[in-house]
């Protein structure tokens, strides 16, 4: 791969890859939102949006189209002849949102591996597939401290589709302002992270996760922690020779 371009940038999915993997049970999570949608059927109501939640992920896998958590509530509130009331499903999402918090933590070395991508001059970026909306993953990412260490933060909730989708890449390679040959994508999902970014040319690293589905790609790297990134030739070789500052 001697030909191949000079790293400029290093993208990172934000589930399992900024973040430690969490298997969370759902349904739970949505008995949050429907205790505030309807207090006296919560079981009925929570059964209904996991139904519109898991619609939704089968769509976005079959078809790439992304998707709202607002839409999961309205679609779920038709099912159940709820009245739709974009007030009380603000309020439904807030507190639901509230109940994944604890997953959402940055990894411990999320941080310092920033700091020491962007002090090597190399751009960072963010791509995940969420429902969630922006504001509330820049708060989470403020909260930890890695906001202002990404350059460019994209999330599916407002594009018109999803990893593997080379528009999703495209997207935050636009944003960053590199080509695909120019950056390495870092995540633990080998479709949607690994498979789609190689197939734009981007290199990729995967960070090791066991309890996603098996694909069969091969990442350029494999990496347990984020840490490790800083080692890897690829990225040596991208800083080796910048000016030091
Ligand atoms: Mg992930």
């Amino acid at each position: 791969m001697s030909s191949a371009s000079l790293i400029r940038a290093v993208l990172f999915d934000w589930g399992g890859t900024l973040t430690t993997f969490h298997s969370v049970d759902m349904l739970d999570a949505w008995k949050v939102a429907a205790s505030v949608l309807a207090p006296e059927d919560v079981d009925r109501v929570a059964a209904a949006l996991l139904a519109a939640e898991q619609e939704v992920w089968a769509r976005t896998t079959s078809t790439l189209r992304s998707a709202t958590t607002a839409e999961v509530l309205r679609t779920a509130s038709a099912a159940v002849n709820l009245p739709i009331d974009e007030v009380l499903h603000d309020r439904a999402v807030a507190s639901y949102l509230d109940h994944w918090a604890p997953t959402t933590v940055a990894r411990a070395e999320a941080r310092e591996t920033l700091h020491a991508l962007r002090s090597r001059g190399l751009r960072t970026g963010l791509l995940s597939n969420t429902h969630w909306p922006r504001d509330q993953h820049e708060s989470w990412l403020a909260r930890d401290g890695l906001l202002d260490l990404l350059d460019a933060r994209v999330y599916t909730s407002d594009l018109d589709v999803v990893k593997p989708h080379e528009d999703a890449f495209r997207a935050l390679l636009d944003a960053v302002g590199v080509d695909a040959a120019e950056a390495v994508f870092v995540g633990d999902r080998l479709w949607d992270d690994v498979y789609g970014a190689a197939r734009l040319g981007m290199r990729t690293v995967w960070i090791r996760n066991d309890e996603v589905p098996p694909y069969d790609v091969e990442p350029d790297a494999v990496v347990d922690t984020l840490a490790e990134l800083v080692t890897l030739p690829m990225i040596i070789a991208a800083t080796a020779t910048s000016m030091p500052r």
